[in-house]
C-alpha cells in the first residue's frame, strides 16, 4: 500500500509525498517549492527517492532542483515537456507505466491545461494524481489546448472506478463550487457538497482529496451530458464537447 501525505505550498498548491510501504521508496509529486517538502519528509523520517511531475508550470516544478540536489532522487516527467522541464532523468507518456519502489501507475496523456500534461493512476491503491487537469468541482484552465482536447482528456477519467481518490494540485474548490451552482443549480448532491465545502473552508480545512464518485455526481466539467445542465444552458441537442466548451467559457468569465 501507499501512504499519502498532503503538503500545502505556495498560495494554494498541494503537493504530495507518497511512501511505498513495501520498499520504503518515497516519491514527491509536483514539488513547486523544495523547503516544505524536505521539511515534511525529514519530520516523517522518509527518504525521497523519486520526483514525479505532471506538467511544466513553475508551481509544480520549482522545487525539483533543490530536492534532487539534496536527495539524489530520480526525476520523472512528461515526454512532451522534455524541452521545457529541467533535471528530468526519465520521461513517460500516455499508455506508459510509471514505477517507483514496488508501485506502478498508469500514465494518462491529458492535454488541455498544457500540451504536455500527464496524470498518474495508481490502480491497486485506487488513487489518481491529475495535476491541473481535474480539480475538485473544476478542471484546469486551457492555457495551451482547446476545449475539445480537454474534454477528450477528461473522458479518460470517466471509466475509472468511482471509489478512486483524487488528489488534485490546488485548493480551488470553494470558487469552483460557487460557479458549479450557476451551471447545475438544482443538483441535490452538488448543493449538499457545497455546504460541506463552505464549512471545511470556514474552518481552514482542505477540501482535497475527493472521490471520482463525488466528481461524477457534482463536477459540471464531467457532466456535459446531464439533461438538467443542458436545459440550464439551453443546449439540449448540442454535443458533449460543445456543452463542455460552453461551461469552460463561462468559468473563464465567472
Ligand atoms: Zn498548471
Amino acid at each position: 500500500m501507499i501512504n499519502v501525505k498532503q503538503i500545502p505550498l505556495l498560495s494554494d498548491n498541494y503537493c504530495y509525498l507518497l511512501r511505498d510501504n513495501e520498499t520504503g521508496a518515497v516519491a514527491v509529486i509536483d514539488p513547486g517549492d523544495a523547503k516544505p517538502v524536505l521539511n515534511e519528509a525529514k519530520r516523517l523520517g522518509w527518504q525521497i527517492t523519486d520526483v514525479i511531475l505532471t506538467h511544466h508550470h513553475y508551481d509544480h516544478v520549482d522545487g525539483v532542483a533543490e530536492i534532487k540536489a539534496q536527495t539524489g532522487a530520480t526525476v520523472t516527467g512528461p515526454t512532451k515537456d522534455t524541452h521545457r522541464i529541467e533535471h528530468l532523468d526519465k520521461t513517460v507518456d500516455g499508455g506508459d507505466t510509471l514505477t517507483f519502489g514496488s508501485q506502478t501507475a498508469k500514465v494518462f496523456y491529458v492535454p488541455g491545461h498544457t500540451l504536455g500534461h500527464i496524470a498518474y493512476w495508481f490502480e491497486k491503491s485506487g488513487i489518481l494524481f491529475p495535476g491541473d487537469s481535474l480539480f475538485a468541482l473544476g478542471c484546469g484552465r486551457l492555457f495551451e489546448g482547446t476545449p475539445e482536447m480537454m474534454w477528450q482528456s477528461l473522458q479518460q477519467y470517466l471509466s475509472l472506478p468511482k471509489q478512486t481518490v483524487v488528489y488534485c494540485a490546488h485548493e480551488y474548490t470553494l470558487a469552483n463550487a460557487e460557479f458549479a451552482l450557476t451551471i447545475d443549480p438544482t443538483n441535490k448532491d452538488l448543493i449538499q457538497r457545497v455546504a460541506e465545502i463552505r464549512k471545511l473552508r470556514s474552518e481552514g480545512k482542505p477540501t482535497v482529496p475527493s472521490t471520482l464518485d463525488e466528481e461524477f455526481k457534482t463536477n459540471p466539467f464531467l457532466r456535459p451530458n446531464d439533461p438538467q445542465i443542458r436545459e440550464q444552458l439551453k443546449m439540449v441537442s448540442a454535443t458533449d464537447a460543445e456543452v463542455f466548451k460552453e461551461i469552460r467559457l463561462r468559468k473563464d468569465n465567472f
